[in-house]
């Protein structure tokens, strides 16, 4: 098997381009027609002579997700399940918004936190993309689009823990915001989502100018605890206290999400206590309703519990953001093509063993 070239760092394309003859000022031009121009063959990178193509073409092959599925919402929104060289899948979802694009990217196969609530922990962790692996939902996206219409924003809230696979991902980041050879989409148009690995948060803020999104999704211990068995590990206390602490410049406004459960933090006694928390912090909530999915007994919290506890908020002067619910007939929620894909693929395999 040829390596993929898109894995390949500066200094090593730079050192296969002189140990055969080629200047390393090329990388620059190779890195451009990768991730700029999308190309999917060398032949296509006509600015490099014909040997150097035909050298590269010899040692390397680029990269590419097959597309295994793809959902449309009626509301615009597509959901994209991704097949992986290795027989892994993963999913990407693209939002369409008045004046944006956003395409939501995954990090991981399957992930390791095990949030009560959410459809990618039922599977665990398969394992971390590769930073190409990451890249390749946004290259493979666009290819899908007409030239008019581009990703303008992209959200790492898809599948897996950004922050728990933090080499790939920065490399990813990299190739994603670089404007002179990368996809050149600024860091003010990404936005990470992480459980709340504190260490990993402030090399990250000290590291890129993304914008910061911490899953929140309770306001005491004992309730977190209960939904992420990560906040024994980093409990609200230090969590909240890092978030405080964050470099003013780098900081801007942090986004706290609340997946608001029925009957489970969703009252306006836990709003009042959010309220608290999250005093002095330039920060602002996305309250986003629970989407329901096959395997959860977790509910969606009533329009009139979603609302009240928006007025709490509110009047508590916590600038509050109500996520509406995207491509849920399409099982737009995290993990969820991918659960329906298991079960299908099962079924398959149930049907061939029983011979029916
Ligand atoms: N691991 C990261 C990013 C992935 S999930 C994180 O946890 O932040 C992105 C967001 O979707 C998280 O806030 C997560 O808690 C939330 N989420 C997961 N499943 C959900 C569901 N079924 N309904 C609503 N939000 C969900």
């Amino acid at each position: 098997m040829k390596p993929n070239i898109q894995d390949l760092s500066f200094k090593e394309l730079s050192g296969f381009l002189t140990e055969h003859d080629h200047p390393s000022y090329r990388v620059k031009q190779i890195w451009q027609w990768l991730f700029q121009k999308r190309a999917t063959t060398f032949d296509e990178m006509t600015n490099l002579s014909r040997q150097l193509r035909e050298l590269l073409k010899e040692y390397f092959v680029i990269g590419r997700l097959q597309i295994l599925r793809r959902a449309e919402s009626h509301d615009g929104t597509s959901k994209f399940l991704f097949g992986l060289a290795d027989g892994e899948s993963i999913e990407s979802v693209l939002i369409p918004e008045p004046n944006r694009l956003t395409l939501c990217i995954s990090t991981q196969a399957g992930c390791a936190f095990g949030c009560a609530f959410c459809a990618t922990a039922l599977l665990g962790l398969k394992r971390n993309l590769t930073s190409d692996e990451i890249v390749n939902q946004v290259l493979e996206v666009s290819r899908t689009l007409t030239d008019e219409r581009r990703i303008t924003h992209v959200v790492l809230m898809g599948m897996g823990e950004p922050l728990a696979n933090y080499d790939q991902m920065f490399r990813a980041l990299q190739i994603i915001t670089d404007s002179e050879w990368g996809i050149g989409i600024s860091p003010r148009r990404l936005t990470l989502s992480t459980v709340g690995l504190v260490p990993q948060i402030e090399k990250l803020m000290a590291e890129t100018k993304v914008n910061l999104a911490v899953s929140l999704h309770a306001p005491n211990d004992e309730l977190r605890g209960q939904l992420m068995p990560v906040n024994r590990k980093y409990p609200l206390a230090q969590l909240i206290d890092c978030c405080r602490s964050l470099p003013i410049a780098r900081r801007k406004r942090i986004t706290f999400e609340y997946v608001l459960l029925h009957g489970v933090n969703d009252s306006e006694q836990h709003a009042r206590d959010l309220a608290k928390l999250l005093r002095g912090i330039p920060c602002k909530v996305n309250v986003i309703p629970f989407n329901p999915h096959p395997g959860t007994e977790f509910l969606r919290p009533t329009n009139e519990a979603i609302s009240n506890f928006q007025d709490v908020l509110h009047d508590a002067g916590v600038q509050i953001n109500v996520r509406r619910p995207r491509g849920d007939d399409i099982q737009a929620a995290c993990g969820q093509l991918q659960g329906e894909e298991i079960r299908a693929r099962r079924g398959k395999r149930q049907a061939e063993a029983t011979g029916s």
